[in-house]
């Protein structure tokens, strides 16, 4: 019975994916699959690609028109994965850096996608930092063996995706008609996102209440330098259906954070502060919360480590996101059934995205069914 499933299995590709997709035994079938696909490599490709933004995009630090990211491909046995990595200037990647990390990458030693624990091990070692860069390659690998087994990773995981969460709308900073004229814009979102962190915030507040009275979160990009001020802040916000702070402070300023969380009535969410595993260790006792992103974790695999630990430690999961493609918000949307909150808005932010797979219906997360993280190439 063995063997003729095996040879089975062998002789018939395209019954392979319909009968693995039906149940998912990856276990009972596994070694019709390394039997397979032995003299399979796995390879990797990758190439730069710029997005465009919609507007000019402003935070208390930066404004920009364009996002660099580098898309990446992994192949195995006739099955491409996809992958991004994102690199707002800010946070020190660059194509170049991207390309010379990931030319060191070679997927070819390993025989098994589904091995992703080692690969990625591997990569991880390969050199420190190099955050977006890894997560490139963590998603493709995630979209390929999603993939060779007909199934998207929340599946996988085990998640209901009916249960995903709305997703905030970022609403930059700008002059007050500009700001009203994209609330207007944003009718379809339940929450809207506001970047605060400089000496116009109570006035950008009461602009949007000019206009709207949904909740809003606040993302102060670590904008506010004094403790009583952030608390003041974070009262007064209170008083206006305001959800959460998200990096109220200068992330070195754990004592304050911590002191803040303690006072404050809003919950507070560290972003800046949380950037992987070891982090949110660190985070518990100092914020409510932490911002998970696939850019800042290496990837799904230690996203998803992240969530489960902060979960443990009984504190809130934001899931968040750089601009993107809707390969990477698609990627991070398969962890969105576990989360409080959800700022998946990168790719409505750009116009010239090359995927399709998640979507924002309603304002809410709107998982595709596609394997893998759910996207097809457009
Ligand atoms: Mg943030």
């Amino acid at each position: 019975m063995q063997q003729n499933r095996r040879n089975f299995l062998k002789t018939s590709g395209i019954a392979f994916g319909t009968i693995l997709g039906s149940s998912f035994p990856v276990n009972i079938f596994s070694k019709g699959i390394s039997n397979t696909m032995k003299s399979s490599k796995i390879q990797l490709r990758f190439h730069p690609y710029t997005l465009k933004l919609k507007h000019v995009f402003t935070i208390a630090t930066s404004s920009r028109t364009t996002t660099p990211v580098m898309l990446t491909e992994v192949e195995y046995d006739g099955i491409i994965g996809y992958g991004e990595a994102s690199m707002p200037p800010y946070l020190g990647e660059s194509q170049e850096t991207a390309a010379a990390f990931l030319s060191k990458v070679n997927l070819a030693q390993f025989e098994n996608p589904f091995e992703l624990e080692k690969i990625l091990s591997y990569v991880d070692s390969i050199d420190l930092k190099n955050q977006a860069a890894k997560a490139s390659v963590d998603i493709a690998l995630h979209d390929l063996v999603g993939k060779m087994i007909n199934q998207p990773w929340y599946n996988i995981w085990g998640f209901d995706k009916s249960v995903a969460p709305v997703t905030s709308f970022t609403i930059g900073i700008d002059t007050p008609e500009v700001v009203r004229q994209k609330v207007k814009e944003a009718d379809e979102y339940k929450i809207l996102k506001v970047k605060l962190g400089r000496e116009t915030d109570k006035e950008m507040i009461e602009t949007i209440r000019s206009v709207t009275d949904k909740p809003i979160t606040v993302d102060v990009n670590q904008g506010w330098k004094d403790k009583n001020f952030a608390l003041e802040m974070a009262h007064w916000l209170k008083e206006r259906n305001i959800l959460f702070l998200e990096q109220p402070m200068p992330k070195e300023n754990i004592d304050d954070n911590a002191w803040l969380t303690e006072h404050s009535p809003l919950p507070t969410i560290g972003d800046e502060a949380v950037q992987r595993l070891p982090d949110v260790l660190k985070a518990k006792g100092v914020y409510s919360g932490i911002n998970i992103k696939l850019m800042k974790s290496t990837g799904m695999r230690e996203a998803y480590k992240m969530m489960l630990l902060a979960r443990s430690f009984g504190m809130k999961v934001m899931l968040g996101c750089m601009t993107e493609t809707s390969c990477a918000i698609s990627a991070a949307a398969q962890l969105s059934p576990m989360v409080d909150w959800a700022d998946l808005d990168g790719a409505l932010l750009i116009g010239n995205d090359i995927f399709s797979g998640t979507k924002i219906i309603d304002g809410r997360v709107t998982l595709s069914t596609e394997p893998g993280i759910g996207v097809v190439k457009i």
